[in-house]
């Protein structure tokens, strides 16, 4: 099953799609850490993507787009990912739904939208306290996710950092392009009849929770309504 992880930056989506990828064993593909891969590259793609970035806008989706299909096409994403910051625009939930149909596709029309769903004074309290390990990734928030020593790693260590797009105006200007460009996107995947929402703004432990039920609740309906159209054709085959 592919499980596509949207909502305003600093919901929690990283963290929880983490969490969910080692209960699940899925893949972890993370648009932002991706992006920030290429972004950290001296190259004309390198330099396109920090302009963006830096600014607090989204990174054109032809090159964001590429950057996923890429990674999609994977050996390790074949029975599904944890897609987590991507889609962010109505064109880029487009192409994922065309990449998702090819013949290779890493999807059988199982996908899940999970929507967390928190306020922007909640949002922008959280990336104000976000700290993020240099060397594994993990991310820390300083009140609610704290780490046992201050400014160290809880699994590896190594110290911890804070973004540089973490500056309170770049932050308020990820939040007005969320609301321009990706609550569109939000609408989309309603209208596909594809997308839960989460209460983003519960105790970790109880957003994960949340989620892992969702999931279980679209299976379930996977598996009837696979059973429903085996009950039929054995029906058609009875009747002929
Ligand atoms: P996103 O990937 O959506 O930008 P993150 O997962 O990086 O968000 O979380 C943003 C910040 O909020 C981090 O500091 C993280 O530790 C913290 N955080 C995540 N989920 C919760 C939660 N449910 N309650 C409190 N803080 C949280
Ligand atoms: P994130 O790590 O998800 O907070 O993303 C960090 C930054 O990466 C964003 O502010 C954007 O500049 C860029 N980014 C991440 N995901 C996308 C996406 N799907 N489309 C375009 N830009 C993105």
């Amino acid at each position: 099953m592919n499980i596509i992880v949207v909502g305003p930056p600093g919901a929690g989506k990283g963290t929880q799609s983490a969490r969910v990828a080692r209960i699940l064993g899925l893949p972890h593909v993370a648009a932002g850490d991706l992006l920030r891969a290429v972004r950290a590259q001296d190259t004309p793609l390198g330099y396109t993507a920090r302009q963006y970035m830096d600014a607090g806008q989204l990174v054109p989706d032809d090159l964001t787009i590429r950057i996923i299909e890429q990674r999609l096409a994977q050996p390790d994403a074949k029975d599904g990912v944890i897609l987590d910051g991507f889609p962010r625009t109505v064109s880029q939930a487009r192409a994922l739904d065309a990449s998702f149909a090819r013949p290779n596709g890493a999807s059988k029309g199982d996908e899940i939208g999970l929507y967390l769903k928190a306020s922007r004074e909640v949002v922008l309290e959280r990336m104000k306290g976000r700290w993020i390990c240099q060397q594994c990734g993990r991310v820390y928030h300083i009140l609610h996710v704290a780490p046992t020593e201050a400014g160290q790693c809880d699994v590896c260590g190594a110290p911890l950092f804070q973004r540089s797009d973490e500056a309170p105006e770049i932050q308020a200007r990820r939040y007005e392009v969320y609301e321009q460009d990706t609550l569109p996107m939000v609408d989309y995947y309603r209208q596909r009849g594809i997308l839960v929402e989460i209460n983003g703004e519960q105790d970790v432990e109880n957003v994960t929770r949340d989620i892992l039920a969702a999931i279980d609740a679209r299976k379930a309906a996977l598996i009837a309504l696979e059973l429903r159209v085996m009950a039929k054709r054995l029906q058609t085959a009875a009747d002929q």
